[in-house]
């Protein structure tokens, strides 16, 4: 089967002076997930490459560069899905660690659970051998200064969210015609400390399952929940709907 690999960068409008270099981010993503996928590697290897990739580029809001709490703190939240077998690893409101896609990984493969939060996922981590990393190095001068503008009681963090930098995900589809997602993200700007959103729940921050497809969304968490947005657009896929721009 002829791979596919698709990534997205978050939701909304990007400023001018940062849209070149988070469209470099997106590309890159892509082609590492594509190369991975060429060589044979599984839909799971893409997309968790591709999305590492942005958790490390300060441009997403995920891993380094994600938004700061009301505290002015990083808490994580992170999703993988395999198609093959409907098994879904997740972390939420994680702190300390570079890559928590690769850590929702390590949670579907390792452990009985679903979803890991908090100190119980970051305990996880250390267990896994998964460094720690101090919290500074993931904390940018862009989402310190987003979050000192977004302090004052006039503030609309749904707004801020949505205009300037959003949560990554890819899905992809591998040479064996197995499908997976993966999303990840800092969440909402100036969110309350202990909030998780949409991403790490299954069937709201990504689904994958190989007779239908996979999806990984972005946007504000609270309402994508309200319908477990990934899930319900798959099972309008699985009725037959058609997309309104002509594909499939
Ligand atoms: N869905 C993410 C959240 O609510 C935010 C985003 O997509 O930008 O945590």
């Amino acid at each position: 089967m002829l791979p596919v690999v698709v990534v997205h960068g978050g939701a909304g409008h990007i400023p001018k002076e940062r849209a070149e270099l988070s469209t470099i981010g997106v590309k890159e993503a892509a082609r590492t997930g594509y190369v991975i996928l060429q060589k044979g590697g599984s839909a799971m290897d893409a997309v968790v490459e591709a999305v590492t990739l942005m958790e490390n580029n300060p441009r997403f809001n995920a891993g380094r560069g994600s938004v700061l709490n009301v505290k002015g703190e990083v808490e994580m939240d992170a999703l993988v899905m395999d198609g093959r077998t409907l098994a879904s690893g997740a972390v939420s409101a994680v702190r300390r660690v570079a890559n928590p896609v690769q850590l929702a990984r390590l949670v579907m493969e390792k452990t009985n659970h679903l979803c890991l939060t908090a100190e119980g996922a970051s305990k996880f981590a250390r267990s896994m051998g998964v460094p720690e990393v101090p919290e500074e190095s993931l904390i940018t001068d862009y989402a310190k200064m987003r979050w000192k503008k977004n302090l004052g009681p006039d503030a609309n963090p749904v707004e801020c969210q949505m205009g300037k930098m959003g949560t990554v995900g890819a899905v992809a589809v591998d040479i064996d015609g197995n499908i997976a997602c993966a999303t990840s993200t800092g969440g909402m700007i100036n969110k309350m400390e202990g909030r998780v959103g949409d991403t790490p729940c299954v069937g709201c921050g990504g689904y994958a399952d190989n007779k239908i497809g996979a999806v990984s969304p972005t946007g504000h968490g609270e309402a994508i929940m309200k319908v477990t947005l990934s899930r319900l657009i798959l099972f309008h896929m699985e009725q037959g709907m058609e997309d309104p721009r002509g594909g499939k």
